[in-house]
């Protein structure tokens, strides 16, 4: 006999895990999967490159909150209950095994994103759940007995005990309507983790460079970053500029994506270390032009055009590198100074920054503070991070939480 019927909105990785959670719990609830496109977990298809980054190889749950740029506290909690390592054996428990590269993310061993939706899928379905695509939902509102009555755009009233909310990022405010039309706040939606243009000539004759530790900073927006870097068509991009921009997601966007960049190449270095090596090369080789000897691990292409930025001449020997040359050289290396003019999406990866507004959710439960029976999962709440798997693992915690408490469990 069906004792309640539980809807979840929204089939991507939230609303996926949010559902499984719920009917493996409650084996008595219906649950029902309702997504407004053809297609279940679009975004898992294509993300990380189509290989699906799922999680991140951090495995102290406090630790991994320092990767929020927004919900760092909030998710404190949840993380002691559902973390990377709990992802890592919920999806072995259903033969997916993860694998770890080098920086720490982790993908499935057959570096297909199609393994994950099939493992989601699949275990929907054994658990229970009904999917429905192509059925969205327009409106909620509350009904007499507690319960609530769904608006579908098939023209449907449904009514259910309880409703999660995992309709992703709300990139326009539109997209956060059904929470507010509950009684819910949306903090403005901004983007999160994209690149930077920057209309440097021999910047963008660099396209391809990618350099493997430099650290960015933003004059007077207490923005800092270090991490690799790449050399784009258009600017800047790799993960130091996508953490810088998801850190400063507000602050760039208030300055309308125009502002100052500080770039070091050689943070491992300082002007006296630098110094001391340029000394050092001069008496050894004074013959030699400067533009043929980069400085490790600078590559010989970045080099030269650091050389001819910081305005010593093509042909300049360490003989002749006066006191003036040297100190233009170090500045350029440490800190070139350029100008971001805009910005551009990151394909890889991009989140919004915003949404629900996380003093109106326990985060105990997911469930709202203003409408009971209500609960949220993943990227419609005001939570970002940074990229890595970062995303995902909320989305994953945040359902399984909520899940679990729609079937009192
Ligand atoms: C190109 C790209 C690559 C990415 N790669 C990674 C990665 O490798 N690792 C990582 O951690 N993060 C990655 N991310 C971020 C990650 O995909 C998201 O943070 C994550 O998908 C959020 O999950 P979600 O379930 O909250 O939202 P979504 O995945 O956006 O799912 C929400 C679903 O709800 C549906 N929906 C919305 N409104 C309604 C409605 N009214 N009725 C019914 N259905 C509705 C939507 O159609 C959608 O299918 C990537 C993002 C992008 C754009």
């Amino acid at each position: 006999m069906i004792s309640r019927r539980i809807v979840v909105v929204g089939g991507g990785a939230a609303g996926f895990f949010a559902a499984i959670a719920v009917a493996e719990s409650a084996p008595g609830a219906e649950v029902l999967l309702l997504e407004r496109t053809a297609n279940f977990l679009a975004k898992v298809k294509i993300s990380g490159g189509g290989r699906c980054n799922v999680t991140h190889a951090c495995f102290n749950g406090r630790e991994f909150t320092t990767r929020y740029p927004r919900g760092e506290r909030a998710l404190i909690a949840p993380f002691q209950q559902f973390q990377a390592s709990d992802t890592v054996a919920w999806f072995a428990a259903r033969g997916v095994e993860l694998k770890t590269e080098p920086d720490g993310r982790m993908f499935p061993i057959t570096d297909d994103s199609q393994t994950i939706i099939d493992c989601l899928v699949t275990a929907a379905l054994k658990a229970g759940v009904k999917l429905h695509a192509q059925c969205g939902v327009e409106g909620i509102t509350r009904t007499a007995a507690g319960g609530f009555a769904l608006t579908l755009s098939t023209g449907k009233i449904l009514e259910c005990d309880g409703v999660l909310l995992a309709t992703g990022g709300c990139r326009t405010p539109a997209l956060g309507q059904l929470a507010v039309s509950l009684g819910h706040t949306l903090e403005a939606p901004v983007p999160s983790l994209f690149t930077f243009q920057i209309a440097i000539p021999w910047l963008r004759a660099l396209a391809g460079v990618s350099v493997e530790t430099v650290e960015l900073t933003v004059p007077g927006a207490k923005l800092r970053e270090r991490g690799p870097l790449l050399v784009t068509h258009w600017g800047l991009s790799g993960p130091a500029v996508l953490r810088l921009s998801a850190w400063g997601a507000r602050s760039l966007q208030a300055c309308n994506y125009q502002f100052p960049l500080l770039v070091n190449w050689l943070p491992a270095w300082n002007e006296e270390t630098l110094a001391a090596e340029l000394q050092r090369r001069r008496l050894a080789h004074p013959a030699k032009m400067v533009t043929n000897a980069p400085v490790a691990p600078l590559s010989a292409r970045l080099w030269e055009q650091l050389v001819a930025a910081s305005g010593l001449a093509p042909d300049t020997r360490w003989t002749a590198l006066g006191r003036a040359g040297q100190h233009q050289l170090i500045q350029q290396l440490l800190r070139t100074a350029f100008l971001v003019t805009g910005k551009s999406l990151n394909k890889d990866e991009f989140v919004t920054c915003g949404g629900v507004r996380l003093s109106e959710v326990s985060f105990k439960t997911m469930e709202s503070k203003v409408c009971p029976g209500l609960y949220f999962a993943g990227e419609v709440l005001d939570v970002d991070g940074i990229t890595g798997g970062f995303n995902f693992q909320a989305a994953w915690t945040t359902g399984w939480l909520a899940g679990r408490a729609m079937a009192g469990a």
